[in-house]
């Protein structure tokens, strides 16, 4: 005999991915939305906003007196974001794995950072995408920019 099926479905995971100002101003937001889909993942939600200093202290929490905290924060401060929840089974491990490596130099070909972005010698590396590292973070991040989904 056959297991039974599960009569709950697990409940997808969701992450957070912003579109940085870089990505924003080079008008590559729908490039970006467009491998998200493309993988199989669905958009939940999407605004396109200003970062305010509060929302970004608390989303940068962890880097806060990095040397490159401050250039980050006024980065992400000067235009506009576009927010996003993914979601799908390990959303937040597969868009880690679209958007490549912090350094838009060594990211590999293929993933958003890799084949999208370069160093343009600032203090702050532009990479033009944000995704949640952990459920938690993800959690948290979730509630910050999208409080009403909470
Ligand atoms: N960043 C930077 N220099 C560094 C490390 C990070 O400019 O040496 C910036 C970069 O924009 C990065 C963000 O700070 O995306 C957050 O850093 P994190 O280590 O969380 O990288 P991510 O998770 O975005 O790859």
């Amino acid at each position: 005999t056959l297991p039974a099926e599960p009569s709950i479905l697990p409940v997808a995971e969701r992450t957070l991915v912003l579109v940085k100002p870089d990505g924003v101003r080079r008008g590559l937001s729908g490039e970006i939305l467009r491998r998200v889909e493309a993988k199989g993942y669905t958009l939940r939600a999407v605004r396109l906003m200003d970062a305010t200093p509060e929302l970004l202290a608390a989303h940068y929490a962890e880097h806060e007196g990095k040397p490159f905290y401050q250039p980050l924060v006024d980065f992400m401060l000067s235009g506009p974001v576009l927010a996003v929840v993914a979601e799908g089974n390990n959303v937040i491990a597969g868009f880690r794995s679209l958007a490549g490596a912090t350094d838009p130099t060594v990211a590999a070909p293929g993933t958003i950072r890799g084949d999208l972005g370069r160093d343009w010698g600032l203090k702050v590396v532009q990479n033009l995408v944000h995704g949640s590292d952990s459920t938690e973070s993800a959690a948290r991040e979730i509630g910050l920019w999208f409080p009403e989904l909470v």
